[in-house]
């Protein structure tokens, strides 16, 4: 059985590439299971999808967690604990990630001795969050490396499941998922299917068991918003909003106020101040403020920035 995660931000089309690839695998005469994942809303949170194929009744059920394949369509995801991207890979796993990085460079800084394979898709893309064709070059590559599926059985996914968006939407995927599809020639069959699960191989998800504590300690002591603090919603931001304190009426309540997150506080002197631990980048805030005060910069640029800014 293959057993293939996808893992990307939402927005990405990262669930209609298990499809398409789901589909084709079908087209070639096996049995397929492909599902989502997603964990809190919004374009450019982290998540996965998996496809499962066989050539009997796949009887397994959920989450993958030992995959023959492991497709990165975004390289940024690698660091964030929440995407947990590596999650059960093994030496006999290939990893694809969407880099312009080489395989060695990724062997050394994930102290791997697996196969990684790289597709630079995305090197001149700004908004992460929105490459367009990134879903359906991953879902190209993927059938490459699998050895399986034929150019003619990829195509008539595609045409599956992208055909209600019209013939050019089509032609565009086609083109993308093809280039994608020929440049993995090389290594066409790398992935090799894995052996049937038994019950007892199952192994414990990576968890942290909590120690017992009485009652008194551990119940629920939740009293007052916030309590998620901790996690930084920050890190799925793609596009980075920033206000220009020069065109900033003061007006205070209508960004803050619109922010889903409560992300911009007020400070004493009545001007907005985002966190950005917290910011989620979804870009309401440019969108409702009366005087434009709010541009949008892509978040790598604005990191590039900080960087320097720190070693001046
Ligand atoms: S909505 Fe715009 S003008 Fe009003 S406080 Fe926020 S940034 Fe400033
Ligand atoms: S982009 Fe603006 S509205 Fe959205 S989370 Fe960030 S600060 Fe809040």
């Amino acid at each position: 059985m293959y057993r293939i995660r996808f893992h990307g931000r939402g927005g990405q089309g990262i669930k209609t590439a298990s499809r398409i690839l789901g589909s084709a695998f079908f087209n070639e005469g096996f049995e397929v299971q492909d599902a989502p994942v997603y964990g809190a809303e919004r374009r450019g949170a982290p998540m996965f999808a998996y496809v499962r194929a066989a050539r009997a009744p796949i009887q397994e059920r959920g989450i993958i967690t030992r995959p023959d394949l492991v497709i990165i369509a975004d390289e940024s995801l690698v660091p964030v604990p929440a995407a947990n991207v590596l999650q059960g890979v093994t030496d006999r796993s290939v990893l694809l990630i969407n880099s312009a990085e080489s395989p060695a460079t990724w062997k050394e800084r994930l102290k791997r001795i697996g196969t990684i394979v790289t597709l630079p898709v995305s090197a001149e893309i700004t908004d992460r969050a929105e490459l367009p064709y990134i879903g359906v070059m991953c879902a190209g590559a993927a059938a490459c490396l699998t050895g399986v599926i034929r150019c003619a059985a990829l195509e008539d996914a595609i045409r599956t499941e992208l055909g209600a968006h019209g013939e050019a939407v089509v032609t565009q995927n086609l083109k993308q998922a093809m280039a994608a599809y020929d440049a993995m020639q090389a290594q066409a069959g790398l992935v090799i299917e894995g052996g049937a699960m038994a019950a007892t191989d199952y192994a414990d998800p990576e968890w942290v068991e909590l120690q017992f504590e009485a009652a008194r300690i551990a119940a629920p002591d939740v009293f007052a918003p916030g309590t998620s603090v901790q996690v930084k919603t920050g890190v799925w931001r793609s596009m980075r909003p920033v206000i220009d304190y020069e065109l900033c009426h003061r007006c205070a309540w209508v960004c803050s106020t619109f922010c889903p997150d409560s992300a911009i506080h007020v400070r004493a002197d009545g001007a907005p101040e985002i966190d950005y631990d917290h910011c989620k980048g979804c870009l309401i805030c440019a969108t409702v403020c009366p005087p434009h005060a709010i541009r949008v910069v892509p978040e790598r640029d604005a990191q590039a920035e900080e960087t320097e800014g720190a070693k001046a």
